[in-house]
C-alpha cells in the first residue's frame, strides 16, 4: 500500500510517500510559508500557498511531477495531541476530527494546523482513508503515578493538568525494533529509550510499554534539548512574572533561548561537540550539563522498570554523535555499563549493540523512522477497518 504521510504545522506542510511494505520513501517534500503570501506578489517576494487546501494542491502536482499517475491508498496524519482519549491510531471521521480540535488548548501550535491539514484532504479526496497517528498515543499506559502533577486536583480536573509525554511514535517503534535486535518477544522488553533530536526525551519501557516519560504536558519539561530548558523550579518563572516578563516572553525563553542555545550559543549538536574539543569552555559546560541530566534520567528510568535490559539511542544526535553518548554512558558506569569504543565509533544506518561483552547491559543505537512508522500504522488500522 502506498500512504501519504502528512506532517502538517501552522505554515507548513511536510509530505512523504511511503511504500509500507519496502519501507521505502518514494518521494517528499516541504511546503512553507503557508498562509504568509503578501498577495503584491512584488520583485522578490516569495508569496507562499494562501491555505492549507492551497498548499495540498502543491503537494499533489508535486507527487504527479515526481511518479506519475499512483494510487494513493490513505493518508497517515502526525497529531500532536490526542488527550486521554487516543491510546492508538485511529480511522479518521468527522467526529474523530472535532475530537482532536476539541483538544486545542493542550496543544495551541500544534493541534488546529493538523486539523487544518486533515480538512484539506477531506475535501480534495473525500473518500479517501485517512488515519490520525497520534505523539502522546503510545504513553497511555503511564500509572496514574508517573502522569500525576502534585498540585491541587483541581488543575487536572478543570484543565486537564497532567503529564501526556510525546515522541511517542518514536518511542514505539524504536521499542519493537530494540526488542528484535535482543531477540525478544516486544511484551518482555523491559529497557530505556533516549530519543535525542532537536527535541529529547527518554522513555521507560517495561513489558513493550511506556510506563515514564520525560516530557509532560507539553515537550518543555525533562531533558536539556537544542533550544528547550527542560525541567527547571517553577518558582524561576514566578520570579520572572514578578519581574515584568509576559508568558509569551517567558515562553520564547523556555522553547527557544535555551538548552544547548542557551548554554553554548548554539542549538546544533554537531556544532557544540566541535567547539568543546576545540577548547570552548562554555560548550564543554553544555555538554556536561546535558549529558548528567540525561544520565540522571536513565538511572532513575533503570528503577522505573525493575531493572532495564537494555539502554537504547535514537535520532540525530542518539544515531549519530558517539561523542555524546560516550559521555552520557561514562556517567552510567556505576550500573555497570560501558560502551565498546570501536563499536560506538561506527556508522552504520543498521540497529546494532554498542557496548562491550562485559557490559552489565547492552546498550543499542537504533535509527527511528516516524513516517515510516505512521504509514505502518495507518495501512494497519485501513486494513483491519476494511
Ligand atoms: P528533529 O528533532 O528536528 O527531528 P534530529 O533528530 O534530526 O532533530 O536531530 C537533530 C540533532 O542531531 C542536531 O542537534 C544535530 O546536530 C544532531 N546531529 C545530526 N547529525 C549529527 C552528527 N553526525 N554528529 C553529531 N550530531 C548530529
Amino acid at each position: 500500500m502506498l500512504v501519504l504521510v502528512i506532517n502538517s504545522g501552522s505554515s507548513s506542510l511536510k509530505y512523504q510517500v511511503r511504500d509500507v511494505a519496502a519501507g521505502s520513501v518514494l518521494t517528499e517534500g516541504l511546503i512553507e510559508k503557508i498562509g504568509m503570501g503578501n498577495g503584491g506578489g512584488g520583485d522578490g517576494e516569495i508569496e507562499g500557498p494562501r491555505d492549507h487546501s492551497e498548499a495540498l494542491e502543491q503537494v499533489d502536482a508535486a507527487i504527479h511531477r515526481e511518479l506519475g499517475e499512483l494510487e494513493l491508498g490513505a493518508v497517515g496524519h502526525r497529531v500532536v495531541h490526542g488527550g486521554e482519549r487516543f491510546a492508538e491510531p485511529v480511522l479518521i471521521d468527522n467526529e474523530i476530527t472535532r475530537a482532536i480540535e476539541r483538544l486545542n488548548p493542550l496543544a495551541p501550535l500544534h493541534n488546529p494546523a493538523n486539523v487544518l491539514g486533515i480538512r484539506a484532504i477531506t475535501r480534495k479526496w473525500p473518500d479517501m482513508p485517512q488515519v490520525a497517528v497520534f505523539d502522546t498515543a503510545f504513553h497511555r499506559t503511564l500509572p496514574e503515578h508517573a502522569w500525576r502533577y502534585a498540585v491541587p486536583d483541581e488543575l487536572y480536573t478543570n484543565h486537564g493538568i497532567r503529564r501526556y509525554g510525546f515522541h511517542g511514535t518514536s518511542h514505539e517503534y524504536v521499542t519493537r525494533r530494540a526488542a528484535a535486535l535482543l531477540d525478544l518477544p516486544v511484551e518482555e522488553f523491559d529497557g530505556v529509550i533516549a530519543h535525542l533530536g532537536n527535541g529529547a526525551s527518554v522513555t521507560a519501557i517495561q513489558g513493550g510499554c511506556s510506563v515514564d516519560t520525560s516530557m509532560g504536558f507539553t515537550p518543555l519539561e525533562g531533558l536539556v534539548m537544542g533550544t528547550r530548558s527542560g525541567d527547571l523550579d517553577p518558582s524561576i518563572l514566578v520570579f520572572l512574572g514578578r519581574a515584568g516578563w509576559t508568558p509569551e516572553d517567558i515562553d520564547t525563553m523556555l522553547n527557544r533561548e535555551s538548552g544547548l542555545k542557551g548554554l553554548a550559543g548554539n542549538n546544533d549538536m554537531r556544532s557544540v561537540v566541535e567547539a568543546s574539543e576545540a577548547g570552548d569552555a562554555r560548550a564543554a559546560m553544555a555538554l556536561a550539563v546535558t549529558s548528567y541530566r540525561l544520565a540522571k534520567y536513565i538511572g532513575g528510568y533503570h528503577v522505573a522498570v525493575g531493572g532495564a535490559k537494555a539502554l537504547v539511542f535514537t535520532a540525530g544526535i542518539g544515531e549519530n554523535s558517539h561523542q555524546f553518548r560516550g559521555l552520557v554512558a561514562d556517567r552510567l558506569a556505576a550500573l555497570g555499563i560501558e560502551l565498546d569504543a570501536v563499536l560506538n565509533g561506527e556508522r552504520s544506518k543498521e540497529p546494532r549493540v554498542i557496548s562491550t561483552a562485559q557490559s552489565a547491559i547492552p546498550v543499542l543505537v537504533v535509527p527511528t523512522d516516524e513516517e515510516q512508522a505512521i504509514a505502518e500504522a495507518t495501512a494497519a488500522v485501513v486494513s483491519s477497518a476494511g
